[in-house]
C-alpha cells in the first residue's frame, strides 16, 4: 500500500489518496475543536483511541449488515476506507436529550427519546451546519428522498446495533453523528464513530465519557477517551 498526497483536510482528520483509485486513507490527529471550530485543543492520543473505536465499530457493523468505508485498520492512526463522495447532510440519531435538542426546544436534558428520531443538519462550517428538513435537502439537490429514506434506514440500523453494545459495557448510547457517502452508486456509512462524534454516560454515575468534556471543560478528557476505548475494545 502506497499512500499518495493529501486529498483534504479536515479538524480531526486528514484524507490522503492510495495507488488504488477507489481506496483513500483516514488519518486520526489529535486536534478538537468544538462550537465550530471557535474552540480549539489537543486530547492526547485521541486520534490513536478513535481509530481503533472506529475499527472496531466498524467490524461490528458490517457483521450485521450495514455497509461500510472501512476496509481495514493500517496503523494507530491510519484506516483504509472505500473512498466515497460524502452526501452533505449531518445524521444525528437520538435516544436521550442532550446538546442542542434540550436547548432549541427546552426539553430536559437526560429525557429519554422512544423511539429514536433522526435530524438532518446541513453539512456547510461557513452556515454552522444548521438544521434541515427534507425539504431543504430536496430543494438544494443534497441526495433524493429515495437516497434520504435509505440513510434514515440505515442510520436506525446502527442505533439498533450500537445501543444494545454499548448498555452491555456500562455505556448510554445518548446520540451520536453519522455520515454517508457514495461509492459506485451504494451509499455506505463513511467518517468515523468514535467519542468525538457520539454522546456515551456511564450508566451508573451518568458521567460523559465523550467530547463534551472538551466542550464543556470537565477535565479527565484523554482518561475517558481511553475508558471508552477499554470498555469497547478491551
Ligand atoms: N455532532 C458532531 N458534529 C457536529 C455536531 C454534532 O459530531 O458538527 C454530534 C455531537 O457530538 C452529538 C450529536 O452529534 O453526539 C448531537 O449534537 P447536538 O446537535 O446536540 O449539537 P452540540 O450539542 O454538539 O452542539
Amino acid at each position: 500500500m502506497t499512500i499518495g498526497s493529501m486529498l483534504y483536510e479536515g479538524k480531526a482528520k486528514k484524507v490522503f489518496a492510495t495507488d488504488k483509485p477507489d481506496q483513500v486513507v483516514q488519518y486520526f490527529k489529535d486536534d478538537a475543536t468544538a462550537f465550530n471550530a471557535q474552540k480549539r485543543g489537543t486530547i492526547l492520543e485521541k486520534g490513536v483511541i478513535n481509530n481503533k473505536i472506529s475499527e472496531r465499530l466498524f467490524v461490528l457493523l458490517e457483521q450485521a449488515g450495514v455497509p461500510t468505508h472501512f476496509i481495514k485498520r493500517l496503523s494507530d492512526r491510519e484506516l483504509l476506507t472505500k473512498k466515497v463522495a460524502i452526501v452533505p447532510v449531518e445524521v444525528v440519531v437520538r435516544n436521550v436529550v442532550a446538546g442542542s435538542l434540550a436547548k432549541r426546544l427546552g426539553l430536559k436534558e437526560g429525557d429519554p427519546i422512544e423511539p429514536a428520531i433522526v435530524e438532518w443538519y446541513y453539512k456547510n462550517d461557513g452556515l454552522g451546519d444548521p438544521l434541515i428538513a427534507d425539504e431543504h435537502i430536496r430543494l438544494m439537490q443534497l441526495a433524493t428522498p429515495e437516497q434520504m429514506a435509505e440513510i434514515k434506514r440505515l442510520a436506525l440500523k446502527v442505533n439498533g446495533v450500537l445501543q444494545p453494545f454499548f448498555r452491555e459495557r456500562q455505556m448510554i448510547l445518548v446520540d451520536f453523528k453519522l455520515e454517508f457517502g457514495l461509492h459506485n452508486g451504494q451509499l455506505i456509512l463513511a467518517d468515523e464513530i468514535s467519542p468525538d462524534p457520539c454522546r456515551f454516560w456511564d450508566q451508573t454515575t451518568k458521567e460523559s465519557m465523550d467530547k463534551d468534556r472538551f466542550r464543556k471543560d470537565l477535565g479527565k478528557i484523554e482518561e475517558a477517551y481511553q475508558e471508552v476505548l477499554k470498555r469497547v475494545c478491551g
